[in-house]
């Protein structure tokens, strides 16, 4: 293990930024109850601007649940992640077991595989 303190504690802030962000997602997102989607009428001032912008919500609606499960999966990595800077073992690839190059978890701090096996 050669990441050093500070290296890790910017990436549990990351880490922590990133999770915050997917809960207020993941929040927003709820808001809109699936069942109550059958009585889902746009309200008419909201929705006059373009042609077509009524299309586009129903298909917005309908990618809702696929995007929210994504969502939970990355929120799952995040929270995976962080608890493996507390048990010190965070930049390990899952599968390889070698140590992640700095520059992937930088860009992607949830990282769960090494470049090579994310092949
Ligand atoms: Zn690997």
């Amino acid at each position: 293990m050669t990441l050093d303190t500070t290296f890790l504690e910017e990436q549990r802030g990351r880490l922590q930024s990133h999770k915050e962000q997917l809960l207020t997602d993941l929040r927003s997102m709820s808001t809109q109850d699936p069942e109550d989607e059958e009585n889902f009428t746009p309200s008419a001032d909201e929705h006059t601007t373009e042609e077509g912008e009524n299309a586009l919500e129903v298909v917005e609606l309908e990618a809702g649940s696929a995007i929210e499960s994504e969502l939970e999966e990355v929120l799952r990595d995040v929270d995976d992640a962080l608890q493996k800077i507390e048990d010190g073992d965070y930049g390990i690839c899952e599968d390889c077991g070698r140590e992640i190059i700095k520059d992937r978890l930088v860009a992607l701090p949830h990282a769960r595989l090494c470049m090579e096996c994310r092949k």
